[in-house]
């Protein structure tokens, strides 16, 4: 199924064109069109997904499946040392396509790409919190 106004849905169908790196009957990967790297590079389901929210398991298992020959290819076409697999899930983590994907960014040791994972801890009680409420959602969705 696929969504109207989606641009990754055009971009599936061949109305948008793009740059295939591979393809099969259940997912696509292109490279993304404003690269943070060489190379970077878009996987997505064939169906529409707004996000990973609603991709059933067994079609997110068929989209990672793929991914390590993915990754060796794309690392080894940008002569990277690294990689980074990114998903933004909703607009405030900068979700700006709101058709599930997955970004592969190729990275290399001074590429000016940085990152930046500002660490916290947790305060007293915070993370035995945090844990009871992810462990009871848990329980609550099986
Ligand atoms: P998000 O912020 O949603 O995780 O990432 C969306 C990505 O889609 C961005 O990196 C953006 O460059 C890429 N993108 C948006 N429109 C197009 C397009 O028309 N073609 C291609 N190849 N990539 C696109
Ligand atoms: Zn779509």
């Amino acid at each position: 199924m696929s969504a109207p106004d989606c641009i990754f849905c055009k971009i599936i169908s061949g109305a948008v064109p793009c740059h295939r790196v591979l393809e099969t009957a259940d997912i696509l990967a292109f490279l993304d069109i404003g690269p943070l790297a060489p190379g970077h590079t878009l996987v997505v389901p064939k169906q529409h997904f707004d996000s990973i929210l609603d991709v059933p398991p067994d079609m997110l298992a068929t989209i990672t499946r793929p991914f390590p020959m993915l990754a060796k290819a794309i690392m080894h076409a940008s002569d990277a040392t690294g990689l980074n697999v990114l998903q933004n899930t909703g607009a405030s983590s900068g979700q700006a396509v709101f058709h599930l994907h997955f970004h592969f960014i190729p990275r290399r040791a001074g590429d000016g790409l940085g990152y930046r994972w500002n660490a916290g801890k947790y305060g007293s009680g915070q993370a035995e919190s945090v844990h009871a409420k992810i462990v009871s959602a848990l329980s609550a969705a099986r």
